[in-house]
């Protein structure tokens, strides 16, 4: 039993007016509004935090279960209920703490997003609190945990926004946002990059959609949907005492960057090579472009960043890679109904020696590997329910997959086996068991889940 999340997003179009986007003055209001939410998200962190023991209230309550008188944690909604009390003027409240007087400070902000603001403030100052907790235990004299900002994307609570999706023409739609223009709240109109695809994922049986966020960056504006589904998975130890359990094992690498294979009842029945289509090549072209700039142009200007295309360039391609793979991965899995997943611990291939473009290279390859794990863990447990298990590394490309005894790695030049470190070929001089490395090493990671060869666990020392 767990629980599955994705994120659907929404691109909000603000391209040119002549291409159908929204003008200017609507983009502006879009900053004004998170500009408020977040000085009214400073107010609440700042009247949380100079009430601190508020936070750590304890409330006694009966229980139903135990009939009996009992003691919890004070919710986070009673604290919304409390922080409301004190300082928005109502009937009930006309006189709000003085110096508190939120009321008056933001006049006619709307009370949903209030709310929100209140929750996100509740969730920094707790988390605030317990790591300064933390931290003072620990006893050290450095890393004092420093002030929560407050900047964080607006979470759109029901009377905010109004999304209308009954309209059958897909490529004009419009998401209305209660926004503010530096004088008043208005509801204002924005054109949408709608597709079927997002209608599709927003609208699928099973899962359940939260409120969504606004996400506002330099270039785009759009509205991210969390979505969460329950998922019923069986243990991964159960399911080990299943004689046909089917394993899917991937040996993540650079330039196959994933090799599948799926093993049941001790024989590897399907491989799947997922090469990097030259990925490695072009970032390391970018790379050497970007190291070139920077030693041309000497230091690097504190504060400043630079290359920022380049950048942007190298991550869109490792993102887009990631996600490539991950699909992939998780297709394999849909196809063996109950197997379970297996991955290495992954372990950083160090960016050590060499030149410095082939350093921040390495470095893009661990990163792109992290994400391919993560996003393919996650959407094999999203649509198949597949669990995930991270199994000891060690030795995975050293050791002979066949027998379990030390072997060697090798390339042909000229016809002519050269054994060396990083060949692409795997060699046993035991069994004379000959393989492409990368399967190996995929086909030694079911053997690490299974325990077998110099996996099995160690007798216990005694004495
Ligand atoms: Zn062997």
């Amino acid at each position: 039993m767990g629980q599955a999340t994705r994120t659907t997003k929404l691109l909000l179009d603000l391209s040119k007016r002549k291409e159908g986007g929204a003008n200017t003055g609507k983009r502006a209001c879009l900053e004004k509004t998170v500009a408020v939410l977040e000085a009214a998200r400073a107010f609440y962190l700042d009247f949380f935090l100079a009430h601190s023991q508020k936070l750590a209230e304890r409330v006694v309550y009966y229980s139903e279960k135990h009939l009996e008188m009992r003691e919890r944690a004070i919710s986070a909604n009673e604290l919304l209920t409390w922080a409301e009390a004190c300082t928005v003027e109502t009937r009930e409240h006309p006189h709000p703490w003085a110096g508190w007087n939120f009321s008056e400070q933001f006049p006619d902000l709307p009370f949903a997003y209030r709310r929100s603001v209140i929750k996100d403030a509740i969730g920094k100052a707790r988390a605030h609190l317990s790591t300064r907790a933390t931290w003072e235990k620990s006893g050290k004299k450095k890393g004092k945990p420093g002030l929560p900002g407050a900047a964080e994307h607006p979470t759109l609570y029901k009377g905010t926004w109004e999304l209308d999706l009954s309209d059958s023409d897909v490529k004009h739609r419009f998401v209305r946002l209660k926004v503010y223009d530096g004088l008043s709240w208005q509801w204002v109109n924005y054109p949408l990059k709608c597709s079927r695809h997002f209608q599709q994922r927003h609208r699928e049986p099973g899962w359940e959609q939260a409120s969504p966020l606004l996400i506002l960056t330099k270039e785009d504006a759009a509205l991210h949907f969390p979505q969460t589904r329950h998922v019923e998975a069986k243990k991964v130890k159960e399911s080990k005492l299943d004689p046909e359990l089917v394993t899917v094992a991937v040996d993540l690498n650079v330039r196959n960057l994933a090799v599948i294979t799926v093993r049941q009842r001790g024989q590897i029945i399907e491989t799947v090579f997922v090469t990097d289509h030259g990925l490695d090549q072009a970032r390391y072209r970018q790379l050497k472009k970007i190291a070139k700039k920077q030693w041309l142009s000497g230091k690097p200007v504190t504060g400043e960043h630079s290359n920022q295309q380049i950048w942007r360039h190298v991550r869109r391609m490792n993102e887009d890679a990631a996600h490539q793979v991950a699909h992939r991965i998780a297709q394999v899995c849909a196809n063996y109904p109950g197997c379970v997943l297996l991955f290495e611990r992954l372990r950083k291939i160090k960016p050590k020696g060499a030149s410095k473009s082939r350093r921040m290279n390495r470095r893009q390859a661990n990163q792109l590997r992290g994400k391919i794990n993560q996003y393919a863990r996650e959407q094999a447990f999203a649509t198949c329910s597949t669990c995930t298990v991270e199994v000891n590394p060690h030795g995975t490309s050293q050791y002979c997959s066949r027998c379990g005894k030390p072997g060697e790695r090798f390339s042909y030049r000229g016809g002519k086996r050269v054994s060396e470190k990083w060949g692409k070929l795997f060699w046993c001089p035991h069994c004379r068991y000959q393989a492409h490395a990368d399967f190996n090493g995929s086909a030694n990671v079911h053997h690490s889940f299974f325990q077998e060869f110099h996996w099995k666990p160690r007798p216990q020392r005694s004495g």
